[in-house]
């Protein structure tokens, strides 16, 4: 099983000046593909990279912030080669399909359009999919070779989730963007391997984001085989990556990396082949 960073950034200002990629993952296991989260940038590395998204089999978006979710509707005529093939599985969470409202300690002054997350899939993207899967509340799907399983998180999209994809000797979770909340912890327990979004740096809380001290405190609860940040947002980039590993490293004995651009992970074996990138 591969795991593609197709991006590492997250968060608006890593996203407006592209300070790292922001085309979420590329994930394959034998014939079967699925992409996650396919923020802006997603469909120009991704071919990029070589990776024939006419024949991906599913499209999984966690939540609907454009750093997420903003090429979605690209891949899905990608996945369909430009609407030829009635093919793939689009799952998503309930704002991407339906909208919401925010919750108010997220809503930016009164009288602005800020109150509500309008939906992201338009109805002649939802015609040319063949399958929808809503990610609502919390629940499981069989994908392929994976089941996956989700829980919603504590993030500005209401309804944002967390998910983990597993196969007969492989559990891998998705924490999405979220801060740390009762019962994280418990629903990643059996993972292999863990992918955390850390946007904030130590000493930067910021509702609604893991900083690298909450990636430590979820590291040590959960003890992965094995760990993978991502999602840094520019204060992240700014106060340099390098230190916040440094950090980490001294406050888990999990084995992790920080993501580049570009790099591609065996999940079954993660360590081998990652010097490349590092
Ligand atoms: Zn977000």
């Amino acid at each position: 099983m591969n795991l593609t960073f197709l991006g590492t950034g997250g968060g608006r200002f890593t996203m407006i000046k592209q300070l790292r990629r922001t085309g979420g993952m590329y994930l394959s296991h034998g014939d079967f593909s699925l992409y996650i989260d396919p923020g802006p940038g997603a469909l120009v590395h991704a071919l990029d990279q070589g990776i024939d998204l006419e024949a991906l089999d599913a499209v999984l978006v966690t939540h609907a912030h454009l750093d997420h979710c903003n090429d979605m509707n690209v891949l899905i005529e990608a996945m369909t080669s430009g609407g030829d093939r009635d093919t793939g599985t689009l799952l998503a969470n309930k704002t991407v399909l339906h909208g919401a409202e925010l919750d108010e300690k997220y809503v930016k002054g009164e009288g602005t359009y800020g109150d509500r997350i309008d939906p992201v899939l338009d109805r002649f993207h939802r015609g040319l999919v063949e399958t929808v899967v809503e990610l609502q509340g919390s629940g499981e799907h069989e994908l392929g070779p994976f089941t996956v399983r989700w829980i919603e998180m504590e993030h500005s999209d209401p309804h944002t989730v967390g998910f983990t994809l597993a196969t007969d000797d492989l559990m891998v979770g998705f924490t999405s963007d979220t801060e740390l909340f009762d019962g994280m912890s418990e629903f990643f327990a059996d993972c292999d391997v863990l992918v955390l979004n850390v946007m904030r740096p130590v000493d930067h809380d910021w509702k609604g984001h893991l900083t690298t001290e909450d990636a430590a405190e979820l590291l040590n609860a959960v003890e992965p085989g094995f760990a993978v940040l991502q999602q840094f947002g520019s204060l992240f980039i700014y106060e340099s990556v390098n230190e916040q590993e440094a950090w980490l490293e001294a406050h888990t004995d999990v084995d992790f990396v920080l993501a580049k651009d570009g790099m591609e992970i065996d999940l079954h074996q993660p360590q081998k082949g990652l010097d490349r990138f590092l």
